[in-house]
């Protein structure tokens, strides 16, 4: 059977009209940008795995951490000490962040908060009611900081790498480490090839700030209400 199309993910930014709140979360375990001669240096943003903790990755990943920067010669010897160390589907590079999400909040929070437009925030109760529909969803706690409002529990949803741009490997890259330079496009166009039906919520993986849901995840969060997000259409090839 052919699955259907996915819908992409986002943050309703009407929302400060019926939510008045401040959400300002971050993460203390990072991986080093690249130092790249020609680039200057990068890192990607939206690449991040809350539910692995630092200390379960390989010691020359935490010891990789303490730097701002590592060279493109560093980098690769860092790739080849880790080896096959991590979870095949778990794709580190400069600026992928381990563990849980530490956070100041104050406000009446929506059901879903988000940091910047990359970071899937849910309070505990909508992450249950989504567990209880069926979806296998990978979580963990945030760490927050109340600062004002009704203390209430969130939880980071981990969102890996999944869908593909159509065409991605036409992307032009940095002959010297290997980053992709071109802008990310206007249009959104998915390869439906590499689309796994069966996982509710996944990165795009040559946009790993973007989001896409499966229908059944949106029908749910519709159905349950969740407020904080928004749905939009992208095109497949
Ligand atoms: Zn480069």
């Amino acid at each position: 059977m052919t699955p259907q199309k996915p819908y992409l993910l986002k943050p309703d930014d009407e929302i400060g009209r019926r939510f008045k709140y401040e959400f300002d979360g971050g993460r203390d375990f990072s991986l080093p940008d690249m130092d790249c001669p020609r680039c200057t240096p990068w890192n990607t943003t939206g690449s991040e795995y809350p539910s692995i903790a630092p200390k379960d990755l390989p010691l020359a990943l935490r010891r990789a951490a303490r730097s701002l920067g590592l060279s493109v010669e560093a980098w690769q010897r860092l790739r080849q000490e880790v080896g096959s160390a991590m979870p095949g589907d778990v794709e580190w590079e400069p600026g992928t962040e381990f563990g849980s999400l530490e956070a100041d909040v104050r406000g009446n929070l929506p059901d879903v908060v988000w940091r910047g437009s990359w970071t899937l925030v849910l309070r505990q109760v909508a992450y249950d009611k989504l567990l209880d529909e069926g979806f296998e969803l990978r979580g963990r706690s945030a760490k927050l900081n109340w600062k004002g409002g009704a203390p209430t529990k969130l939880t980071e949803v981990e969102v890996r790498l999944g869908v593909k741009l159509h065409d991605w490997r036409s992307l032009s890259r940095c002959e010297v480490c290997g980053r992709p330079i071109e802008d990310a496009p206007d249009r959104i166009i998915l390869d439906r090839k590499t689309y796994d039906p069966t996982v509710p919520i996944q990165r795009i993986v040559d946009l790993p700030t973007s989001m896409v849901v499966s229908p059944a995840m949106k029908e749910a969060m519709e159905r349950i209400g969740l407020s904080g997000v928004t749905f939009a259409a992208p095109e497949w090839k």
